[in-house]
Order: structure tokens, then sequence, then C-alpha cells
């Protein structure tokens, strides 16, 4: 059973997806994309690990407060056998949405060996790298080159109007987590992308 990487995750947010959801931002990211706005994600040896099983069964324990869980990084997509794990088990014990950010590319997605699997478990991919030259920050797409898809009829495009930029939480240990596709430019390590 492998771990997954984790750089932090938080219980509940408003501006990572639709309603409220936990967010998990993942550890480690070679693609490295000028101007991202989550530069302490990038060390593969950063942040710690934790079991899937673990993770969801924190999770779990918020299920009837929020609505679903974004993940983001880092990047998912560089931890393939701890988060397909991690999203099989999300899957068959709750009912919770799945938002996932991934800086490669729709194109590079398809070719995944695991993407059969890997779309059966969640609603919604956000694809592509972050272009600081097409930044847009808002409605969840860091940068105009960034595509949706809509792998259930959970979500629509609808949904992804209007949430909010940015968000300061406080979490249970005290820290100040600023998070959002645009927290207002601060230099916190939590920005979704
Ligand atoms: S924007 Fe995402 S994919 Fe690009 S370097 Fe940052 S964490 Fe990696």
């Amino acid at each position: 059973m492998a771990a997954l990487r984790l750089h932090r995750w938080v219980p509940f947010s408003r501006a990572n997806g639709p309603g409220y959801r936990a967010v998990i931002w993942v550890q480690g990211c070679t693609l490295g994309c000028p101007g991202c706005g989550n530069p302490a994600t990038h060390p593969r040896k950063g942040g710690y690990l934790i079991e899937p099983r673990a993770l969801v069964e924190k999770i779990a324990s918020y299920s009837r407060q929020i609505e679903g869980v974004t993940i983001s990084g880092g990047e998912p997509l560089q931890q393939k056998k701890p988060l397909l794990e991690f999203l099989g088990l999300l899957r068959t014990q709750t009912n919770l949405s799945v938002i996932l950010f991934t800086g490669y590319s729709w194109a590079e997605v398809i070719k995944m060996r695991e993407k059969r699997t890997l779309f059966s478990l969640i609603d919604v991919i956000i694809a592509g790298r972050y272009d600081q030259g097409q930044r847009l920050a808002k409605d969840l797409q860091g940068s105009a080159n960034k595509t949706f898809h809509f792998l259930t009829r959970r979500y629509s495009q609808r949904d992804f109007q209007d949430i909010l930029p940015a968000e300061i939480l406080i979490t249970s240990q005290g820290e100040i987590v600023f998070t959002g596709i645009d927290p207002l430019g601060l230099s916190d390590c939590s920005k979704a992308r």
C-alpha cells in the first residue's frame, strides 16, 4: 500500500469549487510552470506521508457538512498509485464529489494508462499548465488555457461561476491559510492553481 505525500489538507473551503469542500494539496511537482503560485509544494521530499485510508477516514468524518473534495497540489497525477487508492476508497465510503486540478494537459491525461479508472472516480478535471501570460485567476481557472472536463453529470460549467476567488482559513492548529484561485497575491503556499 503506497502512502500519499501531502502538503496540507483542510476540511472546509468555499473557494475551491462548488459548496463547502475539503481540499487536499499533494506535495511534489516537476512540471515547473513559470509563475506558479505554489512553489512550496514542488519538492518531492517535502510535506508528509499519509495512508490513503487514513485520509479518507478523516475527510469522511466531515461528509455531512461538505459537498465534495478538491484535489490540488503539487501535481496529483505524479502520485497515481496512492491517489487512485484514495479516490477508490472515497467513492465507496462517501457520496462526496471530486474535483481534481492537474498541470498536465488534457491531451497528456488521455494518454495515461490509468485514465479509465481515474475518470470513473472523478467528477471534474481542470487540466493544463499554469500559463502566467494567460492569467485569469477567476472561476477556478488559473489561466485561460486551462480546460474543464466534466466526467459525470454532477456539475456543469455553470457551477464554476462566481466561486469565491480567495479566502483566509484558520486551521484547528491555529495556522492561517490563504487559499483560492486568486488569494490576493499573498504568499501562502496553499493557493489553488
Ligand atoms: S501550476 Fe501546478 S503544475 Fe504548474 S508548477 Fe505549479 S503546482 Fe506544478
